[in-house]
């Protein structure tokens, strides 16, 4: 077991896009570092899991560009670089104090420890997990639910 925590070391507090356009700094770690098998990240990756870790909006500085961001549901908008493509933030609507960081766009993501996945529901099946970590349904997260909620009728998922 590495001693790793989370973004100690100030080369896990930057990071920023394929192309370079979009560069940002945090000022404290990442926490809650998982893995996210839902289908929209399955889909705005183009793979079958993404990686996010969270903290407090107000803690991160795009320091070159910004991400250009769209929804990607009723209840939550994701950031991308307008210029490579590159998924780089996640924020829910209904919580927009908080933001979600694309673990793979920093610059040392081997700095961080995943620590549950999430979204299993959706997890394709030929997709072997033997690392232990908890497994956790969005289908069965109460604040999920109530920020889908607040965000009213009609979600595409
Ligand atoms: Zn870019
Ligand atoms: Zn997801």
């Amino acid at each position: 077991m590495t001693t790793v925590a989370n973004g100690d070391d100030a080369a896990a507090l930057t990071g920023g896009c394929q192309c370079g356009a979009v560069r940002y700094r945090l000022a404290q770690p990442l926490a809650r570092i998982h893995y996210c098998h839902c289908r929209m990240c399955q889909r705005a990756f183009g793979n079958v899991f993404s990686m996010f870790g969270s903290i407090p909006r107000a803690e991160v500085e795009f320091i070159k560009g910004a991400p250009k961001t769209y929804r990607s549901s009723t209840f939550a908008e994701r950031g991308f670089c307008a210029e490579c493509g590159t998924p780089l933030t996640f924020q829910y609507l209904a919580r927009l104090e908080r933001i979600g960081i694309s673990v793979g766009s920093l610059d040392r993501p081997d700095l961080v420890q995943p620590e549950y996945h999430y979204g299993i529901e959706s997890k394709v099946p030929w997709l072997v997990l033997a690392d232990h970590l908890p497994q956790r349904r969005a289908a069965a997260d109460p604040m999920l639910a109530e920020l889908i909620a607040k965000a009213g009728p009609t979600q595409k998922s």
